[in-house]
């Protein structure tokens, strides 16, 4: 099932996000439970969905909504850095010894299409697309071969880095959590229609490709880093997972290539679709731009 969030509103579409023809049905209208994509998963919405999709009239053109991010006020959106060996490798740091996790604000989400916005002061505003996933249902110390049945599906991330302040702390959190710095979706995939050991993940700017891996590259798979967050606390349906930015970043580029106003970065991860979202920066020009 492919799942999307319009107008605030939970929705299955039948096709892919960029096709006009792709209509979207209303699920809560059709079972009954909350329109609120969070409330929707937690609820077991999926499941319930599959029975009345299938009795359900065609629904209305994609084109006639607002997206949002496939979620909206998760509790918490965690990721994972360090999480490709190519791209630790273009850092010259090692795979760390166990998942180097930081959190992002869910204050930053925002929707395909939206604007990042980079504020004046950030000098070195980079991309990283990532593979995401939402979780399905609550989840605490949950075994890593058991993780994937306490995920929703899997969905396209953007972990929006400001380089200059990340690098001064070692400190992630905050300068990947500015406003606008995690574009999220447009799509919810559900596991039954991808494999999430073997995702393809490709990441163009200004229509050159940038990125281009899959998560067999990935050091922790998807179950692991599930297993390994839930080792004390507990995830809830709803919750973002971040799963790590292959090689290919601009910090790491030679020359450095970082995010500059009118810049449109897409991610498209096979099967699930792409996430496209332009760049603002207002203020001083870039060191050497
Ligand atoms: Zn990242």
């Amino acid at each position: 099932m492919r799942l999307a969030s319009f107008d605030g509103r939970i929705h299955a579409i039948d096709g892919d996000f960029d096709d006009p023809a792709t209509r979207a049905s209303d699920l809560a209208a059709l079972t009954g439970l909350s329109p609120d994509p969070v409330e929707f998963l937690a609820a077991g919405g999926v499941e319930a969905a599959r029975e009345a999709l299938a009795a359900a009239p065609p629904g209305r053109p994609i084109e006639a909504f607002r997206v949002d991010p496939v979620v909206h006020g998760p509790r918490s959106v965690w990721a994972a850095g360090l999480n490709y060996r190519d791209h630790a490798a273009e850092t010259g740091q090692a795979i760390p010894p166990a998942p180097a996790l930081f959190t992002k604000s869910p204050g930053s989400l925002i929707a395909h299409g939206a604007s990042i916005v980079v504020p004046p002061h950030v000098e070195q505003p980079d991309y990283e697309g990532e593979v995401a996933v939402v979780i399905g249902r609550d989840a605490r110390d949950v075994d890593e071969a058991e993780a994937l049945d306490f995920v929703a599906g899997v969905t396209i991330g953007h972990d929006v880095s400001a380089r200059d302040h990340q690098f001064v702390t070692g400190q992630f959190s905050w300068s990947k959590s500015f406003d606008t710095f995690c574009p999220l979706g447009p799509v919810l995939v559900t596991l039954d229609e991808v494999d999430v050991f073997d995702l393809p993940i490709e990441t163009r700017l200004n229509g050159e490709v940038v990125q281009s891996s899959t998560t067999a590259h990935l050091a922790y798979s998807i179950p692991r880093l599930v297993a390994w967050i839930t080792q004390g606390l507990t995830l809830l349906a709803g919750d973002v997972i971040l799963t790590g930015t292959p090689a290919g970043v601009g910090v790491a580029r030679d020359p450095q290539r970082f995010l500059t106003h009118g810049d449109v970065v897409e991610i498209t991860v096979a099967g699930v679709g792409t996430l496209r979202n332009p760049v603002v920066r207002h203020g001083p020009p870039l060191p050497g731009s």
